[in-house]
This record gives structure tokens, C-alpha cells and sequence, in this order.
């Protein structure tokens, strides 16, 4: 399991700031997770503000 950012996505960056072990970096018109090193912990759902990240 791991959350994915969907195509809402503003690239704003705050859910990089706040994801505890660096899974999100910006990819090519929108954040990308890493779903490998994604712990499942929702934090970036509850910082985003368009609701892109959603879990899997
Ligand atoms: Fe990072 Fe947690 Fe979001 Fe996974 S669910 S990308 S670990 S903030
Ligand atoms: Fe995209 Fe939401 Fe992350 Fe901002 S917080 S970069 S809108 S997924």
C-alpha cells in the first residue's frame, strides 16, 4: 500500500515538506510519491490542498 498523487495536483510542494521520509518529489506537472519508500502515514492527504494525494 502506498498513496498516489492524482492528476489534481498544483505543484505546490507542501506535501514534500511534510512527508517524514522524503517519498514525494516533483515530477513533470505534477508531485510524484515514491511508493517504495512511502510509510502510509496520510500526511501528505491532510496537508494537500486540492485532496491529490489518495491511498491505494
Ligand atoms: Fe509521505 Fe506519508 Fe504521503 Fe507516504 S503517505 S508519501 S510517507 S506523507
Ligand atoms: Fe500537489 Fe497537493 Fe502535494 Fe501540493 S500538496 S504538490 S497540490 S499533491
Amino acid at each position: 500500500m502506498a498513496y498516489k498523487i492524482s492528476d489534481e495536483c498544483i505543484s505546490c510542494g507542501a506535501c514534500a515538506a511534510e512527508c517524514p521520509v522524503g517519498a514525494i518529489t516533483e515530477g513533470d506537472g505534477k508531485y510524484v510519491i515514491d511508493a517504495d519508500t512511502c510509510i502510509d502515514c496520510g500526511a501528505c492527504a491532510g496537508t494537500c490542498p486540492v485532496d491529490a494525494p489518495v491511498a491505494e
